[in-house]
């Protein structure tokens, strides 16, 4: 419930003009929400209708993405990039393709990437985009022929210190080769810079395809050391999804002696007891692209079960969800309280409804916002984009050491802020105010534009 004047006239008007728009009202009010406890102290905000600008992004870009499939039949895409807050450096933030995206999802995830990357402490604004586009069953070229043609239309409004997407949902190492391909051949320049996610041999970084998996795990053991005095040694472990994301999630969380039991993708979940074979789950996920079911089928002693939101009835210490936004209602957050869970952490960006997060705050879980726990893929972008600015390539040993140290501030910095307003372990609200107060200082010092 908003209390505070300005904030709700300001929620009032977003939901007046933007109330179409559920995933986007539902980031704007968990940051509100968070923000009563510093708007206070600020009268100076509400003159320089500072909250009425952060809410509201700086340019909108929306456009047709027409590609021919390999029968020679002709299809039309929405293609989208949302250019939300430059105030502390060039606008970031990745690429979805799933046929779920509309303006609603990339608003939302725009909206969060401008808190997640004044979080990390590098020089980077939020921006996020995408389309409409399946590359589900989609062969080889025609995915390039839509990169091709998405870049086509989106290279005039990026470059290296305008606006550096990457990767997420559906966009991977291949998507993002192809689309800096398209690119290069328009603006005739190896301008490495202006997309991360790149391949190795053409100005990638070592670890950035580990890197949120990687710093969900550094964060969460961050927070298990400092709040709960424990670790992954020895725990049991549920990871949704089976993406980018879950697959270095479940990586890392092996490797710190914890045990992934179960894992799943849109349509279903895998059980198995032993612990996750991680080089079986790589070569169905990576190497053949296959459905999450196929390791049941090939792995003695898993089981599939049809339906991806009954995995969290799957006992567990820890809760890393890696899929994608709402995938845990209050009744997965209830199995997991009533199972006995220390912690949930975001690796997805928003998989917890608000209901969820009010059950497993309420318990007394330690629980984190993936704008917090999930922004070691977008820091390690941002050594990406330093690498290519240096012309010179990081060991995969000291980009994981610059991870490491990344998702430690990050956690001291969520922790702090949740201590100086009052709400000592409370990262929701830590990293909504860390992240916010950045960015409203250097609104605040660069006037009214
Ligand atoms: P991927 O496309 O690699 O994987 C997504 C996974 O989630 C797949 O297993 C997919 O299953 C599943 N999934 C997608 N939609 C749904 C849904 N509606 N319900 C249940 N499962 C679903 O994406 P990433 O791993 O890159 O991204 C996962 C999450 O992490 C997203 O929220 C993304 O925004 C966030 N994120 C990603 C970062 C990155 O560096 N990649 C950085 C920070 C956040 P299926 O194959 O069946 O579709």
């Amino acid at each position: 419930m908003l209390t505070n004047e300005y904030l709700k006239r300001v929620y009032a008007e977003v939901e007046k003009r933007d109330g179409h728009e559920p995933e986007f009202l539902q980031a704007v009010r968990e940051v509100f929400e968070s923000l009563e406890l510093v708007v206070d102290q600020h009268p100076e905000w509400e003159k320089a209708g500072l909250i009425e600008r952060f809410v509201e992004p700086e340019r909108v870009i929306e456009f047709r993405v027409p590609w021919v499939d390999d029968n020679g039949d002709v299809h039309v895409n929405r293609g989208y990039r949302v250019q939300y807050n430059s105030a502390i450096g060039p606008y970031k933030g990745g690429l979805r393709f799933h046929p779920s995206v509309n303006l609603s999802v990339i608003k939302f995830l725009g909206f969060e990437q401008v808190l997640k990357n004044s979080l990390t402490t590098l020089p980077m604004g939020g921006g996020k985009g995408g389309s409409d586009f399946d590359p589900k069953g989609k062969s080889d070229m025609e995915v390039m022929r839509f990169c091709q043609s998405f870049m086509t239309e989106l290279y005039r409004h990026i470059g290296q210190f305008t606006d550096t997407p990457a990767g997420d949902i559906g966009v991977g190492g291949r998507e993002v080769a192809y689309m800096y391909g398209q690119y290069k051949k328009i603006v005739d320049r190896f301008e490495g810079g202006v997309i991360t996610g790149k391949g190795l041999t053409f100005g990638g970084s070592l670890a950035r395809t580990q890197a949120t998996g990687y710093g969900l795990c550094y964060y969460a053991a961050e927070a298990l050391k400092h709040l709960k005095n424990d670790s992954f040694e020895g725990k049991v472990v549920v990871v949704s999804g089976s993406g980018n994301v879950a697959q270095y999630a479940a990586e890392k969380t092996t490797q710190l002696g914890g045990k992934v039991v179960a894992m799943s993708d849109s349509q279903g979940y895998v059980y198995d007891p032993n612990g996750i074979d991680l080089k079986k789950l790589f070569d169905i996920k990576q190497k053949r692209r296959a459905r999450i079911s196929v390791y049941a089928d090939e792995v003695p002693g898993a089981t599939y079960t049809e339906g991806c939101r009954n995995i969290w009835n799957v006992k567990c210490d820890i809760a890393l969800p890696c899929a994608s936004q709402n995938e845990m209602d209050a009744d997965g957050a209830k199995a997991l309280v009533e199972h006995g869970c220390i912690g949930v952490f975001e690796g997805a960006n928003m998989p917890l409804t608000p209901e969820a997060i009010a059950v497993v705050q309420g318990a007394g879980l330690l629980y984190s916002p993936g704008k917090a726990s999930n922004a070691g893929g977008v820091a390690t972008s941002g050594l990406e984009m330093t690498q290519n600015s240096m012309r010179l390539s990081w060991s995969f040993e000291e980009v994981d050491e610059k991870l490491q140290g990344i998702m430690k501030n990050i956690f001291k910095a969520c922790y702090d802020a949740s201590v100086q307003c009052g709400r000592p372990g409370d990262l929701m609200v830590g990293a909504n105010i860390a992240g916010f107060l950045k960015v409203a200082e250097a609104m605040m010092a660069q006037g009214i534009v």
